[in-house]
């Protein structure tokens, strides 16, 4: 729709040099006038986006948090999406999932009899892990995921701050919901600070 000067038959996959060579082209073309080439792109791509036809339905996610409190009984155990998710807006639920499965399998080959209290600490180390990832989640979801002028004004002033060595905000972009990320990330105070 919007690659016009690409083939267009419809399901072809688009050779990716073609991709960034468009790209590319678009943004000398964009920066020649004097603007961001983001915000040239943006002024370009408007009409043709508003004009266009959705090919499909578009593919939704509610972004709920789900957990299991025990995610073991006798024989089993859950780890990943199936102990429990979050917002996938934060992009973290492979990096939960391969944490569950190392903090899993080292109990597992450090215990000789396998029964349910010898996956307390899995579940421990689970239940503190995944607060800070909805607490980060709803904070993210809140800064990047909500609308309206007095949202996008935020949104601005936050990534403005973002070069800013002492704006603690940053943390959210460099450690994420890492567990070697500072408490103070997980405060109220910290809230207040990002969504100022
Ligand atoms: C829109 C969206 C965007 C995301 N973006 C990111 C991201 O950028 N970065 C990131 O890290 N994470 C992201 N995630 C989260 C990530 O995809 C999941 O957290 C991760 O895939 C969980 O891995 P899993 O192995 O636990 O579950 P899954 O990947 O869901 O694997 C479970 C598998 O079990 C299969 N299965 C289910 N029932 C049965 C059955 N009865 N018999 C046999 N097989 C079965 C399913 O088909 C599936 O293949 C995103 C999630 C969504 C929804």
């Amino acid at each position: 729709m919007c690659l016009d000067e690409l083939p267009a038959k419809r399901f072809e996959p688009i050779p990716r040099a073609a991709l960034l060579s468009a790209a590319h082209r678009r943004k000398a073309r964009t920066s020649t006038r004097g603007e961001g080439w983001r915000a040239g792109y943006a002024r370009a791509r408007r009409p043709c986006l508003a004009g266009g036809t959705a090919l499909g339905p578009c593919a939704t996610f509610s972004g709920e948090d789900t957990w299991a409190e025990v995610p073991f009984v006798e024989g089993v155990v859950l780890i990943g999406d199936a102990a429990g998710y979050s917002n996938p807006l934060i992009g973290q639920g492979l990096s939960l999932a391969l944490r569950d499965a190392r903090v899993l399998s080292e109990i597992l080959v450090s215990t000789e009899r396998w029964s349910p209290e010898s996956f307390l600490p899995y579940a421990e180390e689970r239940r503190k892990r995944v607060q800070r990832v909805r607490f980060t989640a709803a904070l993210m979801a809140e800064l990047y995921g909500s609308f309206g002028p007095q949202r996008t004004a935020r949104r601005r002033h936050f990534l403005r701050r973002l070069p800013e060595p002492e704006f603690r905000g940053r943390t959210l972009l460099t450690s994420g919901c890492g567990p070697r990320s500072p408490a103070w990330a997980y405060t109220e105070d910290f809230r207040k600070e990002v969504l100022k």
